[in-house]
């Protein structure tokens, strides 16, 4: 198991069984630039060009231990970027679960995609398009992620797209927030501060 992995695990940032398992299956290098190959394994964000970044190691599994996702799930997952966070997400869904990868740019969705291909998954599909408000004609899900700060408030819509006992985790500014939602009408909301995002562009 690689260093990195290890000291997540001892730092208490990675904890679930299953989440341990993807970090492990997906290799964070097959997703870094060709040319930032040697960093992989730094618990840092790297470019991936047209100014964004592949997540921080230690935000990417703090998200992910707070959104507990399970095998047989529907995960909407905004802004797939180099699709590693997508990948680990499809390894822990598994063949009955789904993956819907939103990303903006164009061509990181293709590179997201291209990324994603040697692990032959048949369960991720990466649409290249505004995020910002979810992703209506697949909804609801039972778990939706988003990997990019939405501006002061989190997007209406997306509460609106997960089902019942569903969890949404969600930066807002520099804060990341998880929602539970219990009901049609009623959420539990939990701020955890101090982080940084590259911005949701809400059109
Ligand atoms: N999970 C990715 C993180 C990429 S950074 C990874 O680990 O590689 C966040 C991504 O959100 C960027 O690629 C950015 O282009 C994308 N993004 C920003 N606004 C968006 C929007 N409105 N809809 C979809 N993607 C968006």
């Amino acid at each position: 198991m690689q260093q990195l992995i290890k000291d997540l695990i001892k730092k208490g940032y990675l904890i679930t069984p299953n989440i341990i398992d993807a970090f492990v299956f997906i290799d964070r290098i097959d997703f870094v630039p060709e040319n930032l190959k040697d960093e992989a394994y730094r618990d840092i964000p790297l470019s991936i060009g047209h100014g964004q970044t592949i997540s921080q190691p230690l935000t990417v599994a703090f998200m992910l231990e707070l959104l507990k996702p399970n095998k047989g799930e529907k995960i909407l997952d905004i802004g797939s970027g180099s699709g590693w966070q997508s990948s680990l997400l499809a390894h822990i869904v598994g063949d009955g679960g789904k993956v819907f990868a939103v990303e903006l740019i164009p061509e990181l969705s293709e590179i997201g995609k291209e990324n994603a291909r040697r692990y032959k998954f048949n369960n991720i599909k990466f649409i290249a398009g505004d995020g910002s408000r979810g992703l209506e004609q697949e909804a609801p899900f039972d778990k939706i992620i988003v990997a990019a700060a939405a501006f002061e408030k989190i997007p209406e819509e997306l509460y609106k797209q997960l089902k019942i006992g569903g969890r949404l985790v969600i930066p807002v500014d520099n804060s990341i927030w998880l929602v539970v939602k219990k009901d049609e009408n009623k959420f539990e909301e939990k701020e955890f501060p101090g982080f940084v995002f590259v911005p949701l562009i809400e059109k």
